[in-house]
């Protein structure tokens, strides 16, 4: 699956206590619950919109929207409230409703779901169990946390229609266009496969794999995730003993890896691998293909919607455009077009009920292509900005370069320091800076010992850990907050 991974991680003491597991009253099936009939005409609807032309796509697209936007209306205190002005739904465009932020929404988490029973304390505590992951909220509902590219914390309630949706984008068209581009292997059983990923939180990467394993358990002895907290040499020897043939993860940890294999310490034998969560540069891409020898492909997705768009076999990122809609904007959420680059993008999510994202600011800069993709599909392509924090190289005592993951040293920070407010920058090679902000200003002693402790582990125990004045610092330009940084005298 798409690794998305993304980066998502707000839920905090996960690797704390293990308290016993507290088995709720009443049925709790292992998984959330998808209706079998449901999930056929997902499928089905799925399998036939990869094929449709634009207009009958935009059609199906326009129909799910006014259902989206009515389900909310009707049900969701905080959407009834928020369009109480508005003309009916129908006679209204979607550019003329408000854009809502995932600040706002998490403040009024309760009132935006349609289920009373989904409440932020509820799936707070929820989340803070970590043998939980991949299980249902509730009994019904998938639960991820994700900081995505904005660093604050958030909380995704999906439904049963909504992960049926999910599962089928994944299959029939993530997974068919690798069968489409040859790799007819990634859809076999036996092909191991491997997310390297943070794994210890309700992240939506590892929360789908597991939540697919207690779904079909055939699929437990080839699929398996390895935590990228861990020290390199002990990833590197797992994956050498389970020798996954398709690996999921993020670029610059592929990256990490490519290195492990240069340097014949990693043996893999790769027919593909899939990133997501981060940018994946073209030189970084071909790189990854020379060192593994095998397929490299793109994922775009989220918490806030699983797979967004998937890669075909002309090296194009397709918008699932029917399940979800992606409005690229300007600073003033006013639309791009095509060929420009947006400074965020709206999503709205037209499948998941229980908790409405319509024009929801991601804070992606996407840009459309202007011209339909040769393979013929004519769902529209796009390219994806994505994250670009930097990687921080120190040198170890023996003269080794330790790479330091920005998606690893973003999820010491949220769930072991307890802080999503943060900047982490390089000015040398022997001090690794914090900027703190205001409201996290007290948590000093926490992240010290969080960032020496993983700095230990990685054989950095010399590396200062240094405090700094000031806050983090947005990009003048962008206005967007690069969360690891390399200082440009350094760089
Ligand atoms: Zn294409």
């Amino acid at each position: 699956m798409n690794p998305d991974l993304s980066a998502a991680k707000a839920s905090r003491s996960r690797r704390r206590a293990d308290p016993p597991l507290r088995i709720e009253s009443g049925v709790a099936p292992a998984v959330p619950f998808v209706d079998p009939l449901y999930a056929a005409q997902a499928g089905w609807e799925t399998w036939l919109g990869g094929r449709l032309p634009a207009e009958e796509i935009g059609a199906r697209r326009d129909a799910r929207l006014r259902a989206t936007i009515e389900s909310a209306r009707a049900h969701s205190p905080y959407y009834r409230a928020l369009y109480r002005d508005l003309p009916p739904t129908g006679t209204v465009g979607l550019d003329r409703l408000p854009v809502v932020h995932k600040r706002a929404l998490m403040e009024h988490f309760d009132e935006v779901a349609t289920d009373p029973a989904v409440t932020r304390s509820g799936v707070t505590r929820f989340v803070a169990d970590p043998r939980r992951i991949g299980r249902p909220f509730l009994g019904r509902y998938a639960v991820w946390s994700s900081s995505g590219t904005l660093g604050e914390p958030g909380y995704f309630v999906h439904d049963g229609r909504a992960l049926a949706v999910y599962d089928a984008l994944e299959l029939l068209r993530f997974r068919a266009a690798n069968a489409a581009a040859g790799a007819a292997a990634a859809w076999a059983p036996t092909q191991r496969y491997a997310l390297v990923a943070a794994i210890d939180g309700h992240f939506a990467g590892i929360a789908t794999l597991r939540r697919l394993v207690l779904l079909y358990p055939w699929l437990a002895p080839t699929t398996r995730a390895f935590s990228l907290l861990q020290p390199v040499a002990g990833l590197v020897a797992e994956l050498n003993t389970y020798q996954p043939a398709l690996l999921a993860t993020y670029p610059t940890a592929a990256e990490m890896l490519a290195d492990e294999q240069e340097a014949g310490r990693l043996r893999l034998a790769l027919r593909e691998i899939w990133t997501g969560g981060e940018c994946l540069p073209p030189p970084v891409r071909a790189r990854l293909a020379r060192v593994f020898g095998c397929t490299v492909r793109s994922g775009y997705g989220a918490s806030e919607f699983l797979s967004i768009g998937w890669e075909c076999a002309h090296g194009r990122l397709h918008l699932n455009a029917d399940w979800v809609v992606l409005e690229p904007v300007d600073a003033r959420h006013r639309p791009v077009p095509p060929g420009v680059p947006s400074h965020t993008v709206l999503l709205t999510n037209l499948v998941n009920r229980v908790q409405p994202l319509i024009r929801y600011a991601l804070g992606d800069s996407v840009t459309l292509d202007r011209d339909p993709c040769p393979c013929g599909c004519a769902l529209p392509s796009l390219t994806v900005e994505g994250r670009h924090d930097d990687v921080l190289v120190y040198p170890r005592a023996d003269g080794a370069a330790v790479k330091l993951l920005p998606l690893v040293l973003c999820t010491v920070m949220e769930d072991e320091a307890g802080v999503n407010d943060f900047q982490l920058v390089q000015p040398d090679a022997g001090v690794l800076g914090v900027r703190l902000g205001g409201g996290e200003r007290g948590c000093g002693r926490r992240v010290l010992h969080a960032l020496r402790a993983h700095l230990g582990a990685q054989g950095l125990s010399h590396v200062r850990v240094s405090i700094e004045h000031a806050g983090p610092q947005r990009d003048p330009k962008s206005g967007k907050l690069r969360r690891v940084q390399v200082l440009r005298a350094h760089a």
